[in-house]
């Protein structure tokens, strides 16, 4: 029984925590707001296949054409991934229950370590639920406030968030900026150690990092180098180790992180790799790895059969090169600037923000999947279309992106008026020059004289920012 006091006082506690959940909401919808507002807001598009080349979409009918996922060589639906997923879910289970050093360790982890640090030629590798999770473990357990860490500005979300954490000195140079490089490690003399850290392909721009110029940087002041090869392990380099055996450097780069997460079979997880003494430290020292449970079973299963297949033969990595080298001289030939070295990244450069994202709209009406990023994903006035390739799209697959790209570009649907000043105005945006300019300036005077609004209401129809981009650095 309640005496009135004790009713009163559950009333009045009751009040309060309704009242602090209004708070609460009125807060987040202010802030949804906000974000809407920017036009930075991230929809996703739900996908009722398997991931592969081609794919099926809710709500848009019939099969597309993927070219927006990071499904390298295509292996994350591979008949010989999925069999040996299933093989290991049988034998060891859905999970461990248990992170890696309680009673988190199986068999099939040890020799997923090895055969990693074997394929990249290191002394060891360990395990994490993500590389994510790898770039947040290894900093903070390997420096310390006498050390300094050189990042490159432009360092994935991940490897950001993994410096923040640590207590070392920080330093950024300029993207891929060698003078500006040399002048922070200058700066860090004095620190005890001192770390380069760098993506080796950069997922924006599809750009590789100058690792020959920073390693000969880092051993002319004593650095060390950390390379994330998420965008390269399995594909860069005559038989795909990454980046490092793309420049000749497997011997230089001191620390790899990558992931399982998109060429080795794109289920999930990351591994550093490198010095035995360094592997032994993050056991005991790296947060991500010490307080969450070890991969699943199913998972190291199937990145342990891609790594099989991928060093059995690299067909598929000269397969992968090939349709990259297609696609790109095709869209070139076509007018389009492709950012980036020959990477299966391939961003169509745009400029205009309203564009990139009309034409992927306008693309996936084709049914082309792709994605239109804009600012603040990408800096102001160099909104693109970022376009990835796998091994296992075929000829005509590529040869139909391309040509939805000619068509949208011809007869698409224009951008807004502002959008098209911005485009028309900026000759340096030149991008995909001669089918964009066609496409928008002839509608330029139709615009400022009727409105482009009531010419295209579809355009009324777009989200506040159709550039959805949910692997935005991904
Ligand atoms: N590093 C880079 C360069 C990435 O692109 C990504 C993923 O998008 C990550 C790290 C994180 O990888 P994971 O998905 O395994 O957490």
């Amino acid at each position: 029984m309640w005496s009135g006091c004790a009713l009163r006082a559950a009333l009045s506690r009751g009040h309060r925590a309704h009242s602090a959940l209004a708070q609460l909401r009125g807060i987040l919808e202010k802030e949804l707001e906000g974000i809407r507002e920017a036009g930075t807001w991230k929809s996703e598009r739900v996908i009722t296949s398997r991931q592969g080349p081609r794919i099926h979409v809710e709500n848009v009918s019939g099969g597309i054409l993927n070219f927006c996922a990071n499904n390298y060589l295509g292996l994350c639906s591979h008949p010989e991934v999925i069999q040996a997923g299933l093989q290991a879910l049988e034998e060891f289970g859905a999970g461990l229950s248990s992170v890696r050093f309680i009673c988190g360790t199986q068999s099939i982890h040890k020799d997923l370590e090895a055969k990693l640090a074997r394929f990249h030629q290191r002394e060891d590798a360990i395990l994490y639920p993500s590389c994510f999770d790898a770039n947040a473990g290894l900093f903070e357990a390997l420096l310390t406030p006498e050390d300094a860490v050189v990042s490159d500005e432009l360092n994935h979300a991940s490897i950001i968030d993994g410096i923040r954490l640590c207590k070392a000195h920080k330093y950024r140079y300029r993207h891929l900026d060698m003078a500006d490089l040399e002048a922070k490690l200058q700066e860090a003399q004095k620190h005890r150690l001192r770390l380069v850290a760098t993506d080796g392909a950069f997922s924006m721009d599809g750009d590789i990092a100058p690792l020959k110029e920073i390693c000969l940087l880092a051993s002319r002041y004593g650095a060390l180098v950390f390379v994330d090869e998420c965008h390269a392990t399995g594909f860069l380099g005559a038989t795909g180790r990454g980046t490092d055996e793309l420049l000749g450097m497997m011997d230089q780069v001191t620390i790899i992180n990558s992931t399982l997460g998109k060429a080795l079979g794109g289920a999930s997880g990351g591994y550093t790799t490198g010095p035995r003494a360094l592997i032994s430290l993050l056991r005991q020292r790296s947060r991500p790895y010490l307080f969450s449970n070890s991969l699943p079973p199913a998972v190291v299963g199937c990145a342990s059969k891609a790594l099989d297949l991928l060093m059995e033969n690299n067909a598929i990595v000269q397969s992968m090169a090939t349709k990259t080298q297609r696609f790109r001289s095709k869209m070139e030939a076509a007018g389009f600037t492709i950012s980036g070295a020959n990477h299966p990244i391939c961003p169509v450069m745009l400029g205009d923000a309203r564009l990139a994202s009309c034409m992927a709209d306008d693309m996936l009406k084709r049914g082309i999947f792709v994605i239109g990023f804009s600012y603040p994903v990408v800096p102001k006035g160099k909104a693109r279309i970022r376009v990835q390739i796998s091994a296992v799209h075929s000829e005509e697959d590529i040869d139909r992106c391309v040509d939805a790209f000619v068509e949208g570009g011809t007869t698409g649907q224009p951008p807004s008026q502002e959008g098209a000043q911005d485009q028309a105005g900026s000759s340096a945006q030149s991008q995909g020059d001669h089918l964009i300019a066609r496409w928008l300036m002839p509608r330029t005077f139709r615009w400022t004289t009727q409105g482009v609004w009531g010419q295209w209401p579809c355009l009324w129809s777009l989200p506040s920012s159709s550039c959805w981009a949910p692997w935005a650095t991904g």
